[in-house]
């Protein structure tokens, strides 16, 4: 696997594989990768001629009293895990690699980006488009691989794409869980052992939701008010949203004909946690 550290390198990388004629796909991460990260490596590599990945702890997507300084940073590890999954390169870049002096320029989505965890985080998902938008200009992959963990980023950078009409094909794919569902992030590492087992309820508060959604509940505040139910006997108190939501707008449904998504952010220990399901009928 190449190790490419300045915007050059990745732009010698870039043209010697469209000059070869590959078909180039990429996945962007925070690093500290786990499972669910080389499942979307994994998926690249069977879509992809050349798979590229970047490890970068994006300043602008924290908010000033969030975790960027302690953010996890693994990079050996997440080499050699890079290494074995056939990861071709690595983009390393420096905060001014992505903001060079003088940068001023934001990618700000519309409705999609506002709710939610754009309510509980401003800016946040300015900061993701942002970066998301660099990170492709500089690569021009042609498929980009997301997990459907981060659902609402996942739609935002979809309609980003959509709407500045950028040449590549964005992949959302299923969320990799622990045995006992909880789903795997590198924010799991600031659990300790009772907040490790405290948080195995947002995926029960998801489950409780689909039973009552499959045994016909279609009252978007029923399924909420039982999938919160569950956090707080588990003793999850701080929560940020339990929201039954369209699955492509993410609005408010009054009746939940469409399969509705599940989505939760609420606070385990010291991590903040996000986990979603669509609801289906059996
Ligand atoms: P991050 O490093 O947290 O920015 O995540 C990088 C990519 O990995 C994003 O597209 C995430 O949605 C995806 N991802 C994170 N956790 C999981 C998981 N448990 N299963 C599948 N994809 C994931």
């Amino acid at each position: 696997m190449e190790l490419l550290t300045t915007r050059q390198a990745l732009d010698q990388w870039v043209e010697d594989a469209y000059r070869a004629g590959h078909r180039v796909g990429f996945v962007p991460t925070m690093g500290a990768l786990h499972a669910g990260h080389i499942s979307l490596f994994q998926t690249a590599r069977q879509g992809c001629d050349r798979v590229i990945g970047s490890i970068f702890v994006n300043p602008t997507q924290f908010g000033p009293n969030e975790d960027f300084q302690r953010y996890p940073r693994t990079l050996e590890q997440d080499q050699s895990l890079l290494e074995q999954a056939g990861c071709h390169a690595l983009f390393l870049p420096a905060v001014v690699d992505i903001y060079p002096e003088g940068h001023q320029t934001r990618v700000q989505v519309g409705a999609l980006a506002e709710d939610l965890c754009g309510r509980c985080r401003p800016g946040h998902f300015q900061g993701v488009a942002t970066v998301v938008a660099i990170l492709f200009n500089l690569v021009r992959p042609r498929v980009a691989y997301f997990g459907l963990k981060d659902y609402q980023q996942f739609l935002v950078i979809r309609r980003m794409v959509d709407d500045l009409a950028m040449p590549l094909k964005v992949v959302g794919l299923p969320t990799v869980r622990e045995a006992d569902g909880l789903a795997m992030s590198s924010r799991n590492r600031y659990l300790d052992e009772h907040a490790r087992a405290q948080a195995a309820a947002l995926f029960r508060a998801l489950k409780r939701a689909q039973e009552l959604y499959a045994a016909g509940e279609e009252d978007p505040a029923a399924l909420e008010a039982t999938a919160r139910a569950v956090l707080t006997t588990a003793g999850i108190t701080r929560i940020d949203y339990v929201a039954a939501r369209d699955p492509e707008t993410l609005a408010p449904m009054v009746q939940c004909k469409k399969n509705p998504v599940i989505l939760i952010a609420a606070w385990v220990g010291s991590a903040r946690l996000i986990d979603n399901r669509q609801l289906i009928r059996n």
